[in-house]
């Protein structure tokens, strides 16, 4: 009788890291993190939790939006960070980073920061996805921007966060 086995072994496993603010999570991050969750065994979505930048939506607001929007992937898990990048991968050891390029501007920061990371953790490796084109001007800062002027926001994010992120504008679109 021959045995096969493939369950994953933890040391095997790869585990890869999606980090932002996702201030709020958009179409062009969903897009992302389905493709991503595709590359490796264990995919978390690490949400920035940067006390020196003011945000829309409070972290564990951020992660539980994320955790709905992301429910039925099941490698994927949300989870909050602090501090540096290479040290939160370090501890919950991930290996791959997943970065979204939506254009060269987004390059040139991207190169740099991945540069000075892997000095840092030379174990690590960076993944850049190329955002889909229909999603190539969209960022959550694009999404505030409308909707603090009461604009559609339906092509830029899923339904179910669209009336959360009116109400901290106090926009009733009833
Ligand atoms: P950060 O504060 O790190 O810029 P974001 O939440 O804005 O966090 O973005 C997280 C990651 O998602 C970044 O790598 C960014 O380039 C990528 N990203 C954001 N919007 C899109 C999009 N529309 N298409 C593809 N990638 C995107």
């Amino acid at each position: 009788m021959r045995m096969f086995f493939c369950a994953g072994n933890e040391e095997n496993m790869k585990k890869a890291i999606y980090p932002g603010s996702f201030d709020p999570i958009t179409f062009g991050h969903l897009d992302i993190i389905t493709r991503a969750s595709k590359l490796a065994d264990e995919l978390v979505i690490g949400v920035l939790n940067n006390s020196a930048k003011s945000s829309l939506f409070s972290v564990d607001e951020r992660v539980t939006m994320i955790e709905e929007m992301t429910k039925d992937i099941p490698n994927v898990k949300v989870a909050s960070f602090d501090g540096l990048l290479v040290d939160y991968m370090r501890e919950i050891g991930a290996t791959i980073n997943v970065r979204g390029l939506r254009a060269v501007t987004d390059f040139e920061y991207e190169l740099q920061i991945d540069q000075a990371n892997h000095v840092q953790y030379p174990e690590m490796e960076t993944i850049f996805l190329t955002s889909a084109v229909k999603y190539s001007y969209l960022s959550s800062t694009v999404v505030k921007e409308f909707a603090s002027y009461g604009g559609d926001i339906s092509k830029f994010v899923p339904k179910q966060i669209i009336d959360k992120i009116y109400e901290k504008y106090n926009i009733n679109k009833e």
